[in-house]
């Protein structure tokens, strides 16, 4: 086997990159960030450099971590240029670039979503919420960097939020989603699918707001753990016949080739698993949790890119549990260039893990560069372990304006 190369600079791509080298793969990772110590190449390759690269490196899998490279068709390129590539293609990752498209996809194919309205005209659009009830979730159907998501309580706010998709997001915004809003936990669920079959590989949750008790802003998570251990088997068996297996039927039946992982965002409601979203990659910071626990993970991503029999995943019986450290005024204004100290003990502990986001190095030092900059990640017997393992060490960290949120996983 050649060398492996993940495209990404988060740490969920940090987290891919750390299980395969444990498996004691070769990895490269493009761009990678000031944190991460394997073979990165701290350089955004574009798609031709990425061709040359992983020719001259001996690289034959190749994994794509983000969301936009995969709608924007590189998985296709690469394929085309006979890599094996971990990552759906240009139409399978229409299922997270446009939720015009996955919406639509749920309601021809009878798959269990939240009522909506899809809306290009924005006379009809602002009438819709003279009389509809409220909460109501309003969506743009594109792309927009984890904030084009917005729950109005009242017209007001409803009018607001048309304002921001529009002039934040005018390209992503040209059609809006008026949904019901669900109530009920949610549940991200990670399914690995290529053209020979699929396998259901775990769960975790995610903590969006930005502050404890699920108060402040959205972001773009503040931490997780996996597996998620409330969901009665009921609601396990229903997720699998009403969610995951029609998806995969409706995928084969409407000709959608998809090799890689498809994460489903599952609303679990009284009325049962409704699905919120459908994600074309791994989830951050849910990969943070959910892939150093698979213990065969370069066998599986190999096999997903091959398109052959997918194997059963092996998964560690350990919990894990991930706190995010974000700079001070994130998600909106981050503070950027603070120094990170960090104290050498955390390394003596093989059960807590760094992974690194927003982090550039000059010389030996690390410095902040963006809001979600760290992930410290524990894992244990039991949850407890786990949550004392990743929150005792965050004590060996510190930078200027340090945040975290300190009720991951109660
Ligand atoms: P999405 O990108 O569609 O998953 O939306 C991001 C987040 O918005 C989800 O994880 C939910 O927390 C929330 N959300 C999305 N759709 C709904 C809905 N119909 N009802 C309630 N919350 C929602």
């Amino acid at each position: 086997m050649g060398s492996i190369l993940v495209i990404g600079s988060g740490a969920r791509e940090h987290a891919i990159a750390w299980r395969l080298k444990k498996e004691g793969k070769d990895v490269f990772l493009s761009p990678g960030n000031g944190g991460t110590s394997l073979n990165w190449i701290n350089k955004i390759l574009s798609k031709d450099e990425i061709e040359s690269f992983c020719k001259v490196a001996g690289v034959d899998l190749i994994v794509v971590g983000p969301e936009k490279p995969l709608t924007e068709g590189i998985a296709d390129f690469l394929r085309s240029k006979g890599f094996w590539v971990f990552g759906p293609g240009r139409e399978g990752a229409k299922l997270e670039g446009s939720k015009v498209f996955a919406k639509s996809f749920m309601k021809r194919n009878n798959l269990p979503t939240a009522d909506f309205v899809i809306y290009e005209d924005e006379g009809s659009l602002i009438k819709h919420f003279d009389n509809c009830k409220y909460p109501v979730v309003i969506k743009a159907d594109g792309l927009a960097a984890g904030k084009g998501v917005i729950v109005a309580h009242e017209k007001e706010e409803a009018l607001e939020a048309i304002g921001f998709l529009k002039n934040n997001f005018p390209e992503a915004s040209k059609y809006i989603i008026v949904e019901e809003c669900l109530v009920g936990k949610e549940l991200s669920l990670f399914v690995l699918i290529n053209d020979k079959g699929h396998v259901v590989l775990d769960n975790a949750r995610d903590y969006k707001r930005l502050n404890d008790f699920d108060e402040g802003p959205n972001t773009g998570g503040m931490g997780s753990y996996s597996p998620v251990d409330d969901l009665p088997e009921f609601q396990i068996n229903k997720i699998q016949n009403n969610i995951v297996e029609p998806t995969i039927r409706a995928l084969r039946k409407e000709n959608i080739s998809y090799q890689g992982v498809l994460y489903f965002g599952i609303m679990l409601t009284k009325e049962g698993p409704s699905i919120l979203e459908f994600n074309c990659r791994f989830g951050d910071p849910e990969a943070q949790v959910l892939v150093p626990r698979i213990l065969n993970f370069s066998e599986l991503l190999y096999v997903v890119a091959k398109n052959e029999k997918i194997p059963e995943p092996k998964i560690s019986s350990k919990k894990a549990l991930s706190v995010v450290l974000t700079a001070k005024g994130y998600p909106n204004n981050p503070e950027t260039g603070k120094r990170i100290n960090i104290d050498e003990r955390i390394f003596e502990d093989e059960d807590v893990v760094i992974f690194y986001a927003g982090v550039v190095r000059d010389k030996n030092n690390l410095f902040t560069s963006s809001g979600r900059v760290l992930n410290v990640v524990g894992m244990g017997d039991t949850f407890e372990e786990a949550r004392n393992k990743a929150y005792s060490s965050i004590k060996y960290i510190n930078f200027e304006g340090m945040h975290f949120r300190r009720d991951i996983g109660l």
